[in-house]
């Protein structure tokens, strides 16, 4: 009898019309496992369905109608941070972000939340892309912090008996400075022979609880004769959202995004957030569809540098001045994988004299911040938080820094809980503006105990 095959059952995808992940990157995969290595949630549990290749394997029977979207597929794809560790491994160039993103969004529409698990996503993105709404929060956060109920709470341990989001996110909560509710001015001038009009990005998070980044970022840039523009109408960069499979919202804020920006008629856009970086550096993908603005989102992109970037391609003119300190720079993953930014900075604080910087082990790996991943799978954040903070103590740095809020928040938690809030930590851009401004090493540590009066963007 001739041996016959049965046809392989068609079935349709699981995932919707609209943006299904492409085959095209799928089968990019080769299944080789270079990634598993760097994949922080596969070192954590040693669980292929929780590594890049098992991931785009889930995706792909998804793809087939072989696999729904929720349950066990919904976890997997959940239990992502995001980093694209995995695209800075992989030797066959796969575009995880093409997939992962996509999928997001598809989960999103098509798979229900529980209810508590949609109650908290919703007080995530009622407050966190509100830097309004996050303001008017600073006044009551700080008297909480400053009126010693803080410390009266965590000392009680009733934290403890709130839901572990909950609890994360008063843990995650960093000293509220002074002057929260202050902004830069629109325009400043350069403080050199012009060189560069540039727009900055001053963020949600960054102004309310980093004043003295932006602060930071606007007088280097001034002192390396950049004038700078800080559009007023600017508002969330969406990210938050596009990382959450909110793509609508997202592509919403991109709009509005461009608008301010265009207005400002700038020859470049300044960024010192990394994950607000890698999203807007994306406004042409996200905005493809849109013939009203594929084309400016496409330009907006094209505009936008980190700002260890933008200092770099500028060729440092301004005198820095010695800093005698031994720091450890910690690379944000939306830098180094989603940006590929990683020399940039490493080469801006080499020109700082007398300043020591040690590689922290391991710097491939996310310290578990990773957009809001840190408030949405705890656990998790916390075993890479602790992870991270073992390394970086190996190298006895003085201070700890790195180039983007939601690391720099997760590094503070992860210190705090070991009891080691004493190690400093800080924006790459402060150093360089300390050593510009002559800012001595002792004074610089001592700041870090005095948040609050820095975001005089004169000082
Ligand atoms: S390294 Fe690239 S090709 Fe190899 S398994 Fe991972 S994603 Fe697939
Ligand atoms: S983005 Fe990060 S967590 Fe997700 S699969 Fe890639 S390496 Fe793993």
């Amino acid at each position: 009898m001739p041996h016959t095959t049965a046809p392989e059952e068609i079935r349709p995808s699981s995932f919707d019309a609209h943006h299904p992940p492409q085959k095209q990157h799928i089968d990019e995969c080769v299944h080789c496992g270079f990634c598993l290595p760097v994949c922080p949630t596969y070192v954590l549990w040693g669980e292929e369905m929780d590594s890049p290749r098992g991931r785009i394997y889930m995706i792909k029977k998804a793809s087939q109608g072989a696999a729904p979207l929720d349950g066990p597929f919904q976890q997997h794809m959940d239990n992502c941070l995001g980093c694209m560790a995995c695209m800075t491994a992989c030797p066959s160039g796969v575009q995880y972000n093409r997939l992962i993103e996509p999928v997001r969004a598809q989960l999103e529409r098509n798979t229900p939340r529980t209810f508590a698990d949609l109650l908290f996503r919703k007080l995530i993105f009622a407050t966190f892309p509100h830097p309004d709404r996050l303001r008017r929060m600073a006044g009551p956060l700080r008297a909480y912090q400053q009126s010693g109920l803080q410390a009266l709470v965590r000392w009680s341990g009733v934290l403890g008996l709130l839901p572990r989001r909950l609890a994360a996110m008063e843990a995650l909560l960093p000293a509220v400075p002074a002057d929260a509710a202050s902004s830069l001015p629109e325009r400043i001038q350069p403080a050199a022979p012009p060189r560069l009009r540039v727009g900055m990005l001053s963020g949600c998070v960054q102004p309310v609880f980093f004043p003295h980044v932006n602060a930071a970022t606007a007088r280097v840039l001034a002192a390396e004769g950049c004038e700078v523009v800080i559009p007023r109408q600017q508002e969330c960069c969406g990210a938050l959202m596009l990382h959450s499979g909110l793509e609508s919202d997202a592509a919403e804020l991109a709009r509005r995004m461009i608008a301010a920006f265009e207005a400002a008629n700038v020859d470049a856009i300044v960024i010192n957030s990394a994950g607000c970086g890698s999203t807007m550096k994306e406004y042409g993908e996200l905005l493809r569809d849109d013939p009203a603005w594929a084309a400016r989102a496409a330009a907006f992109s094209a505009k936008c540098k980190d700002v260890a970037e933008i200092l770099c391609e500028l060729e440092p003119q301004a005198p820095r001045h010695p800093l005698p300190l031994r720091v450890a720079y910690h690379d944000a993953c939306h830098l180094q994988h989603a940006q590929g930014v990683r020399q940039q900075p490493r080469r801006l604080l080499a020109g700082i004299p007398h300043l020591e910087v040690a590689e922290i082990p391991e710097g491939h790996l996310c310290c578990g911040s990773a957009g809001v991943y840190n408030l949405l799978e705890p656990e998790a954040a916390s075993a890479l938080g602790d992870r991270k903070v073992d390394h970086l103590l190996t190298t006895n740095a003085q201070a700890v820094l790195s180039a983007n809020p939601g690391c720099l928040l997760q590094l503070m938690n992860g210190l705090r809980r070991r009891g080691l809030k004493a190690i400093p930590t800080f924006h790459m851009v402060e150093l360089l503006d300390a050593s510009i401004r002559g800012v001595s090493a002792g004074e610089l540590l001592r700041q870090d105990k005095t948040r609050g009066g820095e975001a005089n963007w004169r000082a």
